[in-house]
């Protein structure tokens, strides 16, 4: 299959050290991309210094140059894109798409998720308060067409589900600024872990109200540890050995169920990234776990 008009990333939030999930979602996203002689990048998505530790951009990267996984343009930085948000999020206010909310998070669950302070359609605002902005959904029976996982159907609760797009603390939330990315790069198709599958129809509603049509998406199963958890910093995953590449790309393939020849675990980086490029099946990949 070939597609040169193919554009996917890897897009990980530095919360810390790539571990071996994220190595899988890497690896998956960029033969995605390589096998159809399609373009791939990275997009670090430092949205919320709170939570990451100034260390972990810069250990990510340097891990995913250690496994040989190259973007095709310079690294991106959400930490540098504030205006882009700034100009989306005004966008979606003027047009009607967005809402200042003054609700705290106690008072929504007080009140089954429904906004006390009618946020939607009141046009002032308290001065004294401090708020949010959230996006207006559209009650929606989503059915949409995953890559891997096939049909899909998401019901979209207007009120109830609206995202934080801009917290009160004044930082940019995930849910929007990934689709004003991956609008601004042409991404056309977004490989990334099933835990996101959720945040799928909500962002579909995010494109339309951007004036965008929304690219194909793949979500492969996250991997568990022992304990059948989520591999990630809360379940102290440990930090990938940048030391073992080919070891560890090996056992990502593997997990991926690409079923590689066991001399590749002996040979070099650049043949077993080869041979994961053109011996990459999509289809091969387990759906045991989601
Ligand atoms: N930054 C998100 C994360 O690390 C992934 C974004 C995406 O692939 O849509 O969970």
């Amino acid at each position: 299959m070939n597609n040169p008009h193919y554009r996917g990333r890897f897009a990980p939030s530095p919360t810390g050290p790539l571990h071996f999930g994220s190595l899988v979602t890497a690896l998956a996203s960029f033969l995605e991309a390589r096998s159809q002689g399609g373009q791939w990048f990275i997009r670090i998505e430092d949205l919320d210094p709170l939570r990451e530790p100034p260390e972990a951009t810069g250990q990510i990267i340097a891990s995913l140059d250690a496994h040989g996984l190259f973007p095709d343009e310079p690294v991106r930085f959400q930490s540098r894109r504030h205006d882009a948000y700034q100009h989306a999020v005004n966008r979606l206010l003027e047009s009607g798409y967005a809402y200042r909310c003054q609700c705290s998070r106690k008072e929504l669950q007080a009140n089954e998720g429904r906004h006390p302070n009618q946020c939607r359609t009141r046009t002032e605002i308290d001065g004294d308060r401090p708020f949010a902005i959230r996006f207006a959904l559209e009650d929606e029976d989503c059915h949409w067409q995953d890559q891997l996982l096939g049909p899909q159907h998401q019901t979209v609760q207007a009120e109830l589900d609206d995202p934080v797009i801009l917290r009160k603390e004044g930082f940019y939330a995930y849910q929007m600024a990934v689709v004003v990315d991956d609008i601004d790069q042409g991404i056309t198709d977004v490989v990334r872990g099933s835990d996101l599958l959720d945040m799928t129809a909500q962002q579909q509603q995010i494109y339309r109200a951007l004036g965008a049509l929304p690219p194909r998406w793949l979500h492969i199963p996250v991997i568990l540890n022992a304990q059948g958890q989520k591999l990630s910093k809360q379940t102290h995953a440990p930090a990938l050995d940048d030391d073992k590449p080919v070891d560890n790309l090996f056992m990502a393939l593997v997990a991926l169920g690409q079923n590689p020849p066991a001399n590749l675990a002996s040979g070099s980086l650049d043949s077993l990234l080869e041979w994961g490029r053109s011996n990459w099946r999509r289809g091969a990949i387990h759906l045991t776990s989601r």
